[in-house]
């Protein structure tokens, strides 16, 4: 007779409990997908009016809404603790948000975050880039769609063209490296503007990323608007230079190709022609502190009072986070019949 003791691997306190630090040390959604990239909104204001993104006539929420960098710092580190070790400032316009540098300051302390980005329109760039970068801010993302400040003002209802020429001249100053410049692509604009601003980014080392029309805006959303990542990267290898597909990072949402004569680089963000769920591993915060899974999401997590008050609840915290990123869907279904479009439009979740 035997005399080994039977394995009784489900009642091993030891097995049971690495179960449970496995569970409690990463954010992992229902499909095995898992989660360390985090997008935080600082506001919902913007000094430009997008078309594609945002309504002209708009209500901001109350100041009083918006998490403070504290609450923010505060999240933060309960996330970092599950995993999340990127993460990206957004908006609205996030240099409108007053002292942003600060935050940064608070973020980049933070244990375990490795990165911080941001993602501006420029407008106010010049004079923050050399605060931003001194803070620790080393990933800068600057939306440009046109240098032309006639569709400029055709697409974001402002001027201020030359003010985001001129932050990008700034935090190239200032260090920043690599400085990405993100473009959408809307049929009818894009075919103007893709070779003048692969030139101008490859003239001036900055990465250019072309990002697919989504319907996440307050306009009418059309498929036959889209330009889709094909079409922009043929008309660049036609005017610009022959491109080769880069190393591509599985989680990353742009396809990166390099300049065969090694002049730069070029990304596509093909949202609509090729979806990138299976390797999302994001979330959001939004600036008044609800948490989402998705761009796409039509349900979000409201944390706020967990940070507000005297004590921030971080058991609550981490428990809002686990259970949103585990019911995260699929796919965002852009591209199917059942596709509902968020109530919020992109302004308001962080872009
Ligand atoms: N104000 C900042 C900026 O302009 O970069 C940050 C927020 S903005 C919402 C973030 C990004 O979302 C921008 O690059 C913008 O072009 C992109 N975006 C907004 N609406 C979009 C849409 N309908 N489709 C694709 N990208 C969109």
């Amino acid at each position: 007779m035997s005399t080994r003791t039977p394995l009784r691997l489900a009642e091993d306190a030891d097995v049971q409990s690495a179960i449970g630090n496995l569970r409690s040390s990463i954010l992992t959604d229902s499909f095995g997908r898992v989660h360390n990239n985090l997008r935080v909104s600082v506001t919902d204001r913007c000094n430009l009016r997008c078309t594609y993104c945002m309504p002209e006539d708009v209500t901001f929420r109350d100041r009083s809404e918006l998490l403070t960098f504290e609450e923010i710092a505060s999240f933060v580190r309960v996330a970092a603790r599950l995993g999340v070790d990127k993460v990206r400032l957004t908006g609205g316009e996030p240099l409108m948000r007053k002292d942003l540098h600060k935050l940064v300051r608070l973020l980049v302390a933070v244990d375990g975050i490795k990165d911080v980005g941001l993602t501006t329109n420029g407008i106010l760039l010049a004079d923050h880039a050399e605060r931003l970068y001194d803070a620790g801010l080393r990933r800068l993302n600057v939306s440009l769609d046109t240098l032309d400040p006639q569709r400029f003002r055709a697409l974001t209802r402002r001027d201020g063209i030359e003010k985001v020429v001129a932050g990008l001249a700034a935090a190239k100053r200032a260090g920043f490296i690599p400085i990405k410049v993100n473009a959408v692509a809307i049929r009818g604009f894009a075919e103007h503007d893709v070779i003048p601003l692969a030139r101008y980014c490859r003239d001036n080392g900055f990465e250019l990323r072309f990002i697919e029309y989504m319907p996440i805006g307050a306009d009418l959303w059309e498929r036959e608007k889209v330009f889709f990542a094909h079409e922009i990267l043929e008309l660049i290898e036609s005017a610009v230079g022959a491109l080769a597909p880069a190393n591509h990072d599985p989680s990353a949402p742009a396809l990166d190709y390099t300049y065969s004569d090694g002049g730069g680089t070029v990304g596509v963000i093909a949202s609509v022609s090729r979806p990138f769920c299976r390797s999302c591993n994001r979330l959001r915060l939004t600036a008044d502190g609800k948490l989402r899974n998705c761009l796409f999401a039509l349900d979000e997590t409201d944390v706020k009072d967990f940070l507000r008050g005297p004590n921030t609840n971080e058991g609550a915290i981490a428990d809002a986070l686990r259970r949103s990123v585990w019911a995260k869907r699929e796919g965002h279904e852009i591209n199917s019949a059942t596709f509902t479009k968020p109530n919020r439009t992109m302004h308001s979740i962080g872009g």
